[in-house]
Formats: structure tokens, C-alpha cells, sequence
């Protein structure tokens, strides 16, 4: 008998399904100039108007006029692909200036784009790992996907430091000799906990070592810093990081990633990247659009102070009706579950009796038994949206029974 494919499939789907955690994906299609209403496709065929609660499209910026104008003159000034890859006729004018724009932003020499900000997490690890020999990276345990894949591909030596444990950082940098390379890698904003890493300490003790420092600013980009440069901007510690990744997906609104650093690292990483050089180059009406974006995030400190704003006051009112949220720091504010069945339910009621869209959070991407609720409130929710999401939030934790108040610190500190 022949290995049968179409079984193995269904017995690996059959775990997800029994562990809870099969993801289904909402047939959305957002309502522009509207932001964050969309309309929701059911599998009955259908249609529903839902608010939209877990957007990494932070700030609007995807249906921001200035944005989509950008990128109609852009389609009708040289048409919708790249044609090839950066080497190959791929390399357009938008391109040259966007990685000008993002050199800027980060306060680096140079920038290159990706097509995501996956692809840049992983090209640029892997192949900071071949170009330096011997090298050991040290990960910080709740890294994304993206730079866990990257720091495999690399298939050099690994430390992981427990979440941002300084400490420990030290104690296994100072076992390293001293000569040998070593990168530190780490993000700002960690996305499901909503916490953000001590980066001038992290760098202080990477520098004392000798150490490269890798950070993902991904959800900090355009969101922090007086021109939006993220985290490290804020904290005016830039200089300190040797080399910052970010995506034009989230706060810039359109799709792509990238890496701002030393020029040499640039065009190192642009010569040996493999995932950099053997693809596409990103079409050049998103590169327009993403140019737009961040020129007018530069300028919008008080985009980034309306956005923490309407974080802060989500916060509040869950507090004040006892609803267990997460200590976050940042604009995400996750709320605890703690069981993926549950969580599904909530989020399926939500969606079907309040019109209330946000996924559930559930392992792989966060561990077992924190599974949550994350919403990201973007300047564009009112405060009517804010007591909607409130009261309805408050009606299924009544009605389920779920746990309020003090949050099971013991689960949650096991990550
Ligand atoms: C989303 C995300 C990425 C990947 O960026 P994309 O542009 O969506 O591919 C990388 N790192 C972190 C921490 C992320 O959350």
C-alpha cells in the first residue's frame, strides 16, 4: 500500500480541532473611510457590520487619503509590479527613497526593504550568522517566529535569556570569550503581553560585552518616539542599536519590512541575503504608499499621543468593571482567558451578538494556558465604540462565569 497524503493531513488538522485551537479566518472587507468598521462574509452567505478590535493597522494609516492617493499616482505613473528583483529592473525610484526615508526615521546611514517583515527578521539573522564566524546569538525567550526561524537558518550556536532578564543576559554573555561575536537580539514592544524591553540596559550590558544588537521594532515603529522612530527613539537610545528591523505593515498601513543600520551592514546583508535577492522586489505602488505614510508619521505626535490616549482609557474602564487585563505598557491591551475553548466562545459571541471583532489568542502563539483576548485600540475608536466593547465584555464574563480580578500571576510569569 502507498502512503496515503490526504490522511496524514486530516490526522495533523484532527489534533488542532481537539486541542481547541483550529484558527478560522474572518472574510472581512473593511469599509474605507470607515476605519475600524468593516463588513463581515458568514459561512451562511451572510453579511454582517462589525467594529474591527485587533488591527495591527494602529494608527488608520492603510485608508489615510494622503496614503491611497500616493499610491494611485503611483499605479498610474508606472504601473502595478516591480518586474523583477532589486537586481533585476526591480529597483524603482520609490524604492531608493523609501529606504532613504526609513535610514531617516531610524537615525541610521542606510535601510533596506523587504517583502515583510518576516522575510527581513529571517534573511537578515541567518545571514548575519554566516557572515560572522563563530558567532553565538542571544534571544530573548518570547521572540517572534520570524527571528526564531532566522537565528535556525543560521544554524550557529544559541542562547536563550529569560524575558527581559537583564540579568541573566549578563550571566550568559560573560560566560562567551571574549573575542567571540555575538549578537543580542530582542524587541521592543512584545505584542501579546503589550510589555516593552529595559532596551538602554539590554544594550549597556550587550556594549559591555562587545556584543551586536539585533531589535525588532515592528509594533514601536511609527507608534513611539518623537518622529516615530519607535522604542529606541523614545528612549534616545538609537546609537546603541546596531540594527533595527521593522515592517511597513502595521502602524505605516501598507506591507513590507526592513532593516535600518551601518552601511556596511546594509549592503552586507543586500549581498548575501538569499530571501532578499532571489525574489520580487516589493511592487512599487505599496513602496509609494509606505513613503507617504511614514513622511506624515513623522510629523504626527499627536496621532501617537490621541492613540495612547485611547489606550489608556480601554484600560481603565475593563479595570473599573473588574475585567482581568494584562499589564501592559504599551497601546495592546490583552485580556486573560486562560483556556482556548473559552476563549474561541467569547470571541465567536462577541463577533455574533455585539458585532465585536477580535480573534482569540491562542498557542502556539502564546503559551497554553494564557490564552487571551488582545485589542488594539487605534485613535479612530470612540468612546461610544470604547462602552460598547466595555458592556459586552462585562455580560459574557458574567454570563460564563469566567474569573475576574487578580490575574493568575503564576501562569503568566511561567511563560
Ligand atoms: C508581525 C511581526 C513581524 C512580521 O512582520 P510582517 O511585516 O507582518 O511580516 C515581525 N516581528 C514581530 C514582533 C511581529 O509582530
Amino acid at each position: 500500500m502507498t502512503f496515503n497524503y490526504q490522511a496524514a493531513f486530516q490526522k495533523a488538522l484532527g489534533e488542532v480541532h481537539a486541542e481547541g485551537r483550529y484558527r478560522v479566518f474572518a472574510d472581512l472587507e473593511r469599509d474605507c473611510g470607515r476605519f475600524p468598521q468593516a463588513i463581515i462574509h458568514k459561512d451562511d452567505g451572510s453579511t454582517q457590520e462589525i467594529t474591527v478590535w485587533c488591527s495591527n493597522d494602529y494608527l488608520g494609516m492603510g485608508q489615510h487619503e494622503a496614503v491611497l492617493s500616493a499610491m494611485k499616482n503611483a499605479i498610474d505613473h508606472v504601473g502595478a509590479g516591480a518586474g523583477g528583483t532589486r537586481n533585476i529592473a526591480g529597483t524603482t525610484h520609490y524604492h531608493v527613497l523609501l529606504e532613504k526615508e526609513l535610514a531617516d526615521l531610524h537615525e541610521k546611514e542606510a535601510a533596506l526593504l523587504f517583502t515583510s517583515g518576516y522575510i527581513a527578521n529571517e534573511a537578515t539573522l541567518t545571514t548575519l550568522a554566516k557572515l560572522l564566524p563563530g558567532v553565538v546569538i542571544l534571544s530573548d525567550e518570547l521572540n517572534h517566529a520570524s527571528m526564531i526561524q532566522g537565528i535556525r537558518g543560521g544554524r550557529g550556536p544559541k542562547m536563550i535569556w529569560r524575558h527581559n532578564d537583564v540579568e541573566h543576559l549578563e550571566e550568559l554573555l560573560a560566560q562567551l570569550p571574549e573575542d567571540q561575536p555575538k549578537i543580542v537580539a530582542f524587541e521592543s514592544v512584545y505584542s501579546m503581553d503589550g510589555d516593552i524591553a529595559p532596551i538602554e540596559e539590554i544594550c549597556r550590558v550587550a556594549k559591555k560585552y562587545g556584543a551586536f544588537t539585533y531589535l525588532d521594532e515592528v509594533h514601536g515603529v511609527g507608534l513611539y518616539g518623537l518622529r516615530g522612530g519607535g522604542v529606541a527613539q523614545r528612549d534616545g537610545v538609537l546609537d546603541m542599536v546596531d540594527c533595527v528591523e521593522g515592517t511597513l505593515g502595521k502602524a505605516i498601513g501598507v506591507m513590507g519590512g526592513y532593516i535600518a543600520g551601518s552601511a556596511e551592514l546594509v549592503d552586507a546583508i543586500r549581498s548575501f541575503a538569499s530571501s532578499f535577492i532571489f525574489t520580487t522586489a516589493l511592487s512599487p505602488v505599496l513602496v509609494a504608499g509606505a513613503l507617504q505614510s511614514v513622511r506624515i508619521l513623522k510629523e504626527a505626535q499627536s496621532m501617537r499621543d490621541e492613540h495612547q490616549a485611547r489606550a489608556a482609557h480601554l484600560k481603565m474602564a475593563l479595570e473599573e468593571k473588574g475585567l482581568p487585563v494584562m499589564p501592559s505598557e504599551s497601546h495592546i491591551v490583552p485580556v486573560f482567558v486562560g483556556d482556548p475553548v473559552h476563549c474561541k466562545a467569547i470571541s465567536d459571541r462577541l463577533l455574533n451578538e455585539f458585532g465585536v471583532y477580535v480573534q482569540p489568542i491562542n498557542y502556539p502563539t502564546v503559551p497554553k494556558g494564557t490564552e487571551r483576548l488582545r485589542f488594539s485600540p487605534t485613535p479612530l475608536h470612540t468612546e461610544e465604540h470604547v462602552e460598547h466593547l466595555v458592556d459586552a465584555l462585562d455580560a459574557l464574563w458574567a454570563e460564563c462565569k469566567l474569573a475576574r480580578g487578580e490575574l493568575p500571576t503564576d501562569r503568566i510569569a511561567a511563560q
